[in-house]
């Protein structure tokens, strides 16, 4: 079966189709500016690139476009729009509705409406996609949700409470949440695979280092900690995001600046992370060029990221009683050396010893730990698209 991934966001349409028969990638691509001047869609297919001026007031436009791509012309893949078998949707935000991947039917979207006030810039924009998918491809086709916060709802309550007022956990649902679950669920699998080792018997820490970031303590099979909390801003440090914070620190921020509500939020979520105290870029390749030529502030950026690291990682091999294996993935965590040593310094006590020639090793599946480790270190590219697909799959 041909399964078509979608991640639908306000302006913009990611697509990938994968032929299931043996998990190959027939095309991807991307249309952007949806709704705005200047609309493209760039599509990939048989080692080619085309880059397509378009307009695509809507995206069920841009639906129709890719369609075009997928089965006319030089890059097309297909016959016509009936060889594709499902359409898994990415859907950020399950809330504690949803614990595992759905078939997507008038309910399930009403609910994923109703959780967009804890993820207002994703959840509408995700409706808009299935409520597009629908139009273009008919309601025959099945479609599937895949949401980032599922894995993380094997979470304990002592894990995912605030220490707030109780009644708004009750009254308004906050609390820990977590994201990016569909890399995590993707990269510790496999790390179990790769090793050759029982997932239901396995301590990992996963590392999803992006321009956003998070870390996930996976137990036997089932997230049981992470740092991203109600919303993504939690935890590490990221590109624009401030990670976690003494919670007085916006209080006094707000006081000091004037900047309350959706002005605070935004210091924290876009002017915040790498680009904030490095007052360079959020963009850690800049980072390490900027450290590499003697820029203070941006070598403070590479060390405080490498020791937030360092210290979940702690953290959950705590709480895990014990550690098997740490896993990379992500922009930074599959192509950053000096960010995958730094936060493994000092850990032999723990079972963690690199390989510093192993670990110069980019973009691919590695174990780059020493032979005689206890635990493993280890490079997975993770691969949400795939994850969103097997999902879609086993429920079509
Ligand atoms: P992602 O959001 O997963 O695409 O990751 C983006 C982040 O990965 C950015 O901060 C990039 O600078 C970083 N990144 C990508 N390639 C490299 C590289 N070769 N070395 C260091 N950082 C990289």
């Amino acid at each position: 079966m041909k399964i078509l991934v979608i991640n639908s966001g306000s302006s913009s349409l990611k697509y990938q189709l994968i032929d299931m028969d043996n998990e190959s990638v027939l095309c991807k691509g991307l249309c952007e500016r949806i709704g705005l001047v200047g609309s493209s869609v760039t599509h990939k297919a048989h080692g080619k690139e085309w880059k397509v001026q378009n307009t695509m007031p809507t995206h069920a436009e841009a639906f129709s476009k890719m369609l075009d791509l997928m089965t006319t012309g030089d890059g097309a893949v297909l016959q016509n729009k009936a060889d594709i078998g499902a359409i898994g949707h990415r859907v950020v935000h399950g809330g504690e509705k949803f614990a595992a991947s759905v078939i997507i039917n008038d309910e399930v979207i009403k609910t994923i409406e109703e959780l967009s006030p804890l993820a207002p810039l994703h959840n509408p924009p995700q409706v808009q996609g299935i409520r597009s998918a629908q139009k273009v491809f008919g309601m025959d086709v099945p479609q599937v949700a895949v949401f980032d916060t599922a894995f993380h709802q094997t979470m304990d309550p002592k894990a995912y409470i605030f220490a707030i007022p109780y009644e708004f956990y009750e009254s308004h649902s906050i609390r820990r949440y977590g994201f990016h679950g569909t890399s995590h669920r993707y990269v510790a699998q496999r790390a179990a695979e790769f090793l050759g080792r029982d997932f239901n018997d396995f301590k990992v820490v996963t590392c999803h280092l992006g321009n956003g970031a998070s870390m996930a303590a996976v137990l036997n099979g089932k997230s049981i900690d992470t740092t991203m909390g109600l919303t993504p801003l939690g935890g590490l440090m990221m590109g624009t995001r401030s990670g976690d914070l003494d919670p007085s620190v916006a209080t006094y921020l707000a006081d000091i600046t004037g900047e309350y509500g959706a002005n605070m939020s935004k210091l924290l979520n876009t002017k915040s992370g790498f680009l904030g105290v490095s007052g360079i870029s959020s963009d850690n390749r800049d980072i390490e060029a900027a450290a590499a030529e003697g820029n203070e502030r941006a070598q403070l950026v590479h060390d405080m990221y490498s020791y937030q690291i360092k210290k979940y990682i702690g953290a959950y091999a705590a709480a895990m009683n014990g550690l098997d294996c740490v896993v990379f993935t992500g922009g930074i965590g599959e192509n950053s050396p000096s960010t995958r040593s730094d936060a493994c310094q000092g850990m032999e006590f723990f079972g963690i010893e690199i390989d510093e020639t192993l670990n110069l090793k980019r973009g691919e599946e590695v174990d780059f730990s020493t032979p005689d480790a206890k635990v493993r270190t280890l490079v997975i590219p993770t691969d949400e698209e795939l994850m969103i697909a097997r999902d879609t799959l086993e429920l079509v």
